[in-house]
């Protein structure tokens, strides 16, 4: 059994649930005026995830670790109770964070025992891996090779690349591209910080299973209470960055692809870096203001105010010497980015997004015109 400690930092592990339901206790026991600690936590969870706050971990003692515990199902309930589905993937981005900055600060032995709980089962070697005589992991006579290379931070994580795919889909950068990753008979070899940065996208995979479920909430008027406050919360979040105006910007004339990743940045979706660049320069290049662009950006679970306006500022050119210019459909297709492409995309000369939106805001006549003339 693992300790109160251990299980309060990591509340998703299936032995964390057991240990709250071995106390008995139900989410009305939870919500009622003796669990105000409780309570104030699961909020404390949620508002620190609609707010997008630094993870802050500064529990001790038995009784803030069973707070801490407790608040966790609590917490789940009201998100799921609110039923809303930016705030599902604020809060999941929220708790795969914190499991995260946890993680990196946990016995290597404990991160490899939660990745196996989430599917993600790490080698120490490639498979069919043999000690040589220069292996720089000879064994200690007496030591087994798996304890041995646990210990130490150079230990490698080789997964199955299947595993590591569809987490990997929601982190942006090439550094995780396949085709820049050591592979061997099936298996990829991670490190320390790459294996804790894909076990922190399961966590929000695991986080977020079952928040869909609609509920009718209990008659109980602190919990409506609290609902009805983190209903408000949430729409100042989207209403403090929503779009006012999107410009020139009309949507029926969007392509495909950037119609896709408008709906996956609205819908809360993390975006991958190369789609969040081509979607940044296609507004630009279409005339949309450095202000607006930046407040399309706002519902992302990862939504960071300056990083995000640092992003935007320099992909424009407002901020460095570059302005970047849009890619092309080619390199689009090639990043797995060009989604539901039509019959206009089919078009031999349609070469890129832009042109797409240009043409659609031609009557159709002038269209054959412009087509005859590229
Ligand atoms: S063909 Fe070009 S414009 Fe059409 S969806 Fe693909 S990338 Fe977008």
């Amino acid at each position: 059994m693992e300790s109160l400690t251990f299980l309060s930092r990591f509340p998703f592990l299936d032995e964390a649930r057991e240990w709250v339901r071995s106390q008995e206790l139900t989410i009305i026991d939870m919500l009622s005026p003796d669990s105000e600690a409780i309570q104030a936590r699961a909020m404390e969870r949620v508002d620190d995830a609609i707010e997008g706050k630094e993870i802050i971990h500064d529990v001790r003692g038995r009784s803030e670790e069973e707070v801490e515990l407790l608040s966790y199902p609590v917490s789940r309930f009201m998100v799921a109770a609110v039923g809303d589905q930016n705030l599902i993937k604020w809060f999941s981005h929220h708790e795969g964070e914190r499991a995260k900055v946890l993680l990196e600060r946990e016995e290597p032995s404990n991160v490899l025992s939660i990745g196996e709980e989430l599917g993600l089962v790490a080698l120490e070697h490639p498979p069919n891996w043999k000690p040589g005589k220069d292996s720089k992991r000879a064994v200690t006579k007496g030591v087994r090779p798996q304890i041995f290379a646990m210990e130490g931070e150079n230990r490698e994580y080789w997964v199955r690349f299947t595993g590591y795919l569809p987490p990997k889909r929601n982190i942006s950068g090439s550094e995780w591209d396949l085709i820049n990753q050591t592979m061997d008979k099936g298996y990829i070899k991670l490190n320390r910080r790459t294996y804790i940065r894909i076990l922190q996208e399961l966590v929000k995979k695991k986080v977020e299973d079952g928040l869909y479920v609609k509920m009718d909430l209990p008659r109980n008027p602190k919990l409506r209470e609290m609902v009805k406050g983190l209903k408000t919360k949430v729409e100042g979040r989207k209403k403090r960055y929503a779009p006012t105006e999107l410009g020139r910007l009309t949507i029926t004339r969007l392509p495909p692809c950037m119609k896709q990743i408008l709906g996956m940045s609205q819908a809360g979706e993390n975006l991958p870096h190369h789609a969040r660049f081509a979607f940044v320069t296609f507004l630009h290049a279409i005339g949309m203001s450095g202000e607006d662009i930046f407040k399309v950006f706002t519902g992302a679970p990862d939504f960071k105010e300056d990083i995000v306006r640092y992003q935007v500022e320099h992909i424009t050119g407002s901020t460095s010497a570059t302005n970047y210019s849009p890619p092309n459909c080619d390199t689009m297709k090639t990043g797995g980015i060009c989604f539901n492409p039509d019959t206009l995309c089919e078009k031999e000369w349609l070469i890129n997004p832009v042109k797409y939106y240009r043409i659609k805001g031609k009557p159709r006549t002038q269209r054959k015109t412009e087509k005859k003339e590229t």
